[in-house]
């Protein structure tokens, strides 16, 4: 039950490759056995973060034969909907059984209507490989509800990296700190259950946007996301110079 985070990479990709992986594919999926209430609150509110960010990716258009990077895939649940509305998706994760799994549910969703010969949409390519060693360019790059395990003093380094994979814009979402959550995630912290396992940090919106500006990135768009249990703010950003 205890706390194994400290913000170390190597704990994360354990955590994701084991009990993370069984946690959160149970979330993340549309089964409701063996979910508990507070599960299924975070399936709710991760949803309506998925669906907010598909919204503000439709916005400038049709998404079909643009590139997208989803940095932190998990299973799945954003490249899926993108390769379906024609993305063409490049999707990454810490974690090999998170990567697996997101491989096939893309092929059952994907692949269930069509043949690979004849289908319309590309599978997103799928890569075991963190966020700093994604490479190359993309249309557009997505991170959703990963920043929750960086600290601080790294989270600036990354997001200044995903925003040098991207061209046009850069989505992030990430948990917010204010003086009330940051409460709540203390209460929560008394109590640790048995399947909480990675350290959580909230990020300020400021501090995430003062990041963005430093690397020449500005705020175009915002969202919020609250269930009982997931608080999620969600950032569009566009290189500072476009309009
Ligand atoms: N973005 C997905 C979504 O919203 O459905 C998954 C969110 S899940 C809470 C966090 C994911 O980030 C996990 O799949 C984990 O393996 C991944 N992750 C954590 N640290 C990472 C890192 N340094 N590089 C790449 N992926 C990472």
């Amino acid at each position: 039950a205890a706390e194994v985070g400290g913000g170390d990479k190597e704990v994360v990709r354990d955590y994701f490759n084991t009990t993370g992986f069984e946690r959160w594919r149970k979330i993340y999926g549309s089964s409701t056995e063996g979910v508990n209430r507070v599960q299924l609150d975070i399936r709710l509110g991760h949803s309506q973060t998925v669906a907010a960010a598909l919204r503000m990716l439709r916005d400038a258009g049709p998404l079909a034969g643009s590139t997208v990077c989803d940095a932190g895939c998990g299973v799945g649940s954003l490249s899926i909907p993108l390769a379906c509305e024609g993305a063409l998706v490049s999707a990454s994760d810490i974690s090999a059984a998170m990567v697996a799994e997101a491989q096939r549910q893309a092929e059952e969703a994907l692949l269930a209507q069509h043949s690979p010969d004849d289908s319309p949409f590309r599978m997103p390519d799928f890569h075991v490989k963190d966020l700093e060693s994604i490479g190359g360019r993309y249309d557009t790059v997505v991170c959703l509800d990963v920043l929750i395990h960086y600290p601080q003093d790294k989270a600036e380094a990354m997001i200044g990296h995903l925003a040098s994979l991207a061209e046009k814009r850069l989505l992030l979402s990430f948990a917010p700190k204010t003086l009330y959550y940051d409460l709540l995630k203390r209460i929560g912290e008394l109590f640790p259950g048995p399947s909480k396992a990675t350290r959580a940090y909230l990020h300020a919106e400021r501090d995430v946007e003062r990041a963005l500006n430093k690397f020449g990135w500005r705020v175009r768009n915002r969202g919020f996301v609250s269930t009982q249990f997931y608080f999620a703010k969600l950032v569009e950003a566009v290189p500072a110079g476009s309009a």
